[in-house]
């Protein structure tokens, strides 16, 4: 077993990310980083765009587009396909890179980097590979969506 894991006491927000990512930090950048995170979801731009719009007319979706794809590069916020090639947003928080992408509701979990390295471990020995960085994201149903179903 490995100790505690390292979590900052404060995980920082999308602010000091983006600016430690050398991203502009703006007023409608940070806005449609902390409507992402408050979803708690995948969200196609388009979607948060419409969340957006009644209370922030002046935001175009081209920005939110923009932005999203912004807060990917900086690590804010991941990207993950849905079906037809669309793409989804959710926000991250900096460590873990791995999900599982419910295809019914949209929920999003967090996979453990524990389960994962036993995987990037493996693959590294068999080909003789070092592994810097691995980005999982499993597509399923999940188990209230698989309830739901019976
Ligand atoms: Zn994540
Ligand atoms: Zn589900």
């Amino acid at each position: 077993m490995g100790g505690p894991r390292a979590v900052p006491d404060e995980v920082a927000g999308p602010g000091p990310r983006l600016s430690a990512a050398g991203e502009r930090v703006t007023r409608q950048r940070l806005l449609i980083a902390e409507s992402l995170t408050a979803a708690g979801e995948q969200l196609s731009a388009q979607e948060l765009y419409d969340r957006l719009r009644p209370d922030h007319p002046d935001i175009g979706r081209a920005t939110v587009f923009r932005v999203l794809e912004a807060l990917v590069s900086a690590g804010v916020a991941r990207r993950l396909e849905r079906s037809g090639h669309v793409y989804a947003y959710v926000a991250c928080e900096p460590e873990h890179h791995h999900h599982l992408v419910c295809t019914g509701c949209g929920r999003v979990e967090e996979i453990g980097e524990r389960l994962i390295a036993r995987l990037t471990g493996g693959v590294a020995r068999q080909h003789g590979f070092t592994i810097d960085d691995a980005t999982l994201d499993f597509y399923g149903r999940c188990a209230r969506c698989l309830a739901d179903d019976r």
